[in-house]
């Protein structure tokens, strides 16, 4: 009862400023959740036009890409994907990700946005190749929140070993953390391998481990929770 109380004080103040309810299409695409903003589809009809048939092409990709069993996996642990217009996200651009439970008042997304893609209105016209580029991005993240564990070892210690080389550099490479770090070079791995090569083998040939499990069963890897806390 008290934590209902306490909820329900925390909950009053924003209720007055809760004016407007978001609604959602829900479109099944390549057996994906897919909701798209209401209020976007009416602003922009170029989105279900053009947009749509865009991200389905790279989803198809995806879908025949990565390993069957973890899009299978996702597609049963209710992964989502949303389209929403970039004022109503902080005005960001691109894509992130929405680790699950990780809707709420804190972070300003609505529950629903949980265990989710999001993507910015305008992202969805970028060129195929680089769409998938992006999408793949936020699919690794899923892939290392969800599958490997964020704590995966063999993620961090590559991460600081890479760290720890100021002569490593990857276009467009983030190396702000070792999520940032896993997602880039998973994206570089399906989509410019034969670059990423020859940068660095060793990161090829961990993504190879990490990625290729099909045939050894999906879970071949574990979340292990033991090398760090994510706050560190
Ligand atoms: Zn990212």
């Amino acid at each position: 009862m008290k934590k209902i109380l306490i909820i329900l004080l925390v909950l009053v103040p924003f209720a007055s400023h809760a004016t407007r309810v978001n609604t959602y299409k829900i479109l099944p695409i390549e057996g994906f959740q897919v909701l798209m903003d209401e209020d976007l589809i009416k602003a922009n009809p170029r989105i279900e036009k053009a947009g749509i048939p865009n991200l389905k092409k790279c989803l198809k990709r995806i879908e025949k890409e990565l390993p069957k069993a973890f899009i299978s996996f996702s597609k049963k642990d209710g992964m989502k994907i949303f389209i929403s217009p970039s004022r109503k996200m902080f005005n960001r651009t691109g894509m992130f990700f929405v680790p699950k439970d990780n809707g709420s008042f804190r972070t300003g997304l609505e529950g629903l946005m949980s265990n989710a893609i999001v993507i910015i209105d305008e992202s969805i016209f970028m060129d195929a190749d680089i769409l998938y580029y992006y999408l793949v991005h936020e699919f690794a993240h899923y892939y290392h929140f969800n599958v490997l564990g964020y704590t995966n070892k063999d993620i961090w210690h590559k991460y600081h070993a890479a760290r720890a080389m100021p002569s490593y550099k990857i276009a467009n490479f983030d190396l702000s953390n070792h999520l940032e770090f896993f997602a880039e070079l998973s994206a570089m791995f399906f989509t410019t391998r034969g670059e990423l090569r020859k940068i660095d083998k060793g990161a090829v040939s961990l993504m190879e481990k990490i990625w290729e499990p099909e045939g050894k069963g999906m879970m071949k890897y574990t979340p292990d929770w033991g090398v760090t806390s994510p706050r560190k």
